[in-house]
């Protein structure tokens, strides 16, 4: 971080602004809204600027800039058209240790002013360091959109129960839950229709009916979290992730996801790999278990959707026995993102009716697969953990008839910014596989589809 974000408190206090124009008004505006005390410095000044001083909302002091005018200022702002005075603003302030901006010039600034998106007492603020102003303002924009003007009214009506809140729950986690809960109920949807009143009632309401019993319960989020691509993350997942207390996830959750998670959780790894496992399936079982009649909130994140090859069924078993909440998030499977981002359709009319996934993984060095169904002609075959035993798979799938130049593809870290693509015949793909050393974790898809990728691949060319 090239900068601390902070919210300062500036009520009543002196700030100077040095210049006349329509900058120096701006920025003496936005102080303003801050209940600053704001003095002007300038020789002579815009109309705005003229107005707000008409209407002694600000000081002014009709002169150049001298030094001595810094004395006692908690900060000042430099907006003059001329460099050289903003650099002499910039030079005494830094003498007298007094913060300074200068508009428009990152250099000369010891703090920023960011975007604002102002939702009082909501207040998002954006920077970029100063890089791109232009770009903060777009994504600000964006927020515009997602973050309606009634979450400040909202962040007023709870901020006045915080202490009722407090004295009914002494327990900081106890809080949480509660604010979390209604933060995501009738109370919001209330506000955002306008009718506060009923919003307030209803927050009373589950105040005095809600007891810590209720609010203690765990329950685990059984998630998808796709192939690797944030983006591909559905807003369920988002959302779940972000108020989970804990969080246990795989090998294939990649570290974009896991920046996702909220800040707080603790993250437990128990990924798996081919060989090994970091920690055995009936563990993990455990362990979510024993998270969730602890009254946590147990996130299973696993990479793509948990019920592909994803033993996310077991996991919810032993929860269902014990009577735990849980909620199962579906995610973009492997074979949808890979073969989507590796433009390969999978049931192009032309090419294919069906579409069968299969796992590759051996078990005692052997693959035990329904070989004649998967020769079958115009059907895709997707192949899941496939890379050790794709000798194995290659020789099975000729000897059961498959013809020797069939299509198919490897399709290494899918969706991600690693990903690797290489095309192929189901003969040569061993050859390939030993020659290219893809690594973990790689898909393989076999059919008339795989020709597509030629003409449709369109993602990391
Ligand atoms: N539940 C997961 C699959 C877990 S099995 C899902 O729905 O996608 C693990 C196998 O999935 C890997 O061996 C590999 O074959 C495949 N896989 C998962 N993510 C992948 C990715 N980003 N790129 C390529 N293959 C992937």
């Amino acid at each position: 971080m090239e900068y601390l974000p902070l919210f300062v408190e500036v009520t009543a206090r002196s700030c100077l602004v040095v210049g006349g124009g329509e900058i120096a008004a701006r920025k003496a505006s936005l102080l303003l809204k801050a209940n600053a005390k704001v003095t002007i410095v300038a020789p002579e000044v815009s109309a705005s600027t003229q107005a707000l001083i008409d209407n002694d909302e600000v000081s002014w002091i009709q002169s150049v800039f001298v030094k001595e005018q810094l004395t006692s200022q908690m900060l000042v702002i430099a907006a003059t058209d001329k460099m050289d005075v903003n650099k002499a603003v910039y030079q005494q302030a830094k003498a007298q240790n007094i913060l300074v901006n200068v508009a428009d010039c990152p250099e000369l600034c010891d703090f920023i002013l960011p975007s604002i998106l102002d939702r009082s007492p909501l207040v998002v603020a954006i920077s970029s360091g100063g890089h791109s102003p232009i770009l903060a303002r777009q994504l600000r924009a964006r927020l515009e959109t997602l973050i309606p003007p009634a979450y400040g009214r909202l962040a007023s009506l709870v901020g006045r129960y915080r202490d009722a809140v407090k004295t009914k729950f002494n327990k900081l986690s106890m809080r949480r839950r509660f604010w979390e809960s209604l933060l995501q109920g009738q109370v919001v949807d209330h506000v955002l229709a306008g009718r506060d009143d009923m919003a307030e009632q209803t927050l009373n309401h589950i105040l005095n009916d809600v007891s810590d019993q209720e609010l203690q319960q765990g329950e685990v989020y059984l998630v998808g979290a796709g192939p690797g691509d944030p983006e591909l993350l559905t807003f369920k997942a988002l959302r779940l992730m972000q108020q989970a207390d804990v969080v246990f996830y795989d090998r294939l959750v990649s570290k974009e996801i896991l920046a996702l998670v909220r800040k707080e959780a603790e993250q437990i790894y128990v990924g798996k790999q081919r060989d090994w496992h970091a920690v055995r399936q009936e563990e993990i079982n455990q362990l979510l278990l024993e998270h969730a009649q602890q009254g946590k909130r147990v996130l299973r994140l696993k990479g793509g959707d948990p019920f592909i090859f994803g033993r996310g069924g077991e996991e919810i078993e032993t929860l269902a026995a014990e009577n735990i909440h849980f909620q199962v998030v579906p995610g973009v499977t492997a074979a949808s993102g890979c073969a989507t981002y590796a433009g390969i359709p999978l049931t192009h009319r032309d090419y294919s009716q069906s579409c069968t996934f299969v796992t590759g993984q051996l078990k005692h060095g052997e693959l035990k697969l329904n070989w004649s169904a998967l020769v079958q002609p115009r059907q895709t075959v997707v192949i899941y953990m496939g890379l050790g035993g794709l000798p194995v798979l290659s020789q099975q799938l000729l000897s059961h008839g498959m013809a020797a130049d069939t299509p198919a593809a490897l399709i290494q870290q899918g969706t991600t910014e690693h990903q690797k693509v290489w095309i192929s015949t189901i003969a040569e793909l061993p050859a390939v596989a030993e020659r290219e050393k893809p690594v973990a974790p790689t898909l393989i898809i076999i059919g008339d589809v795989v020709k597509l990728h030629d003409s449709l691949a369109w993602f990391n060319q």
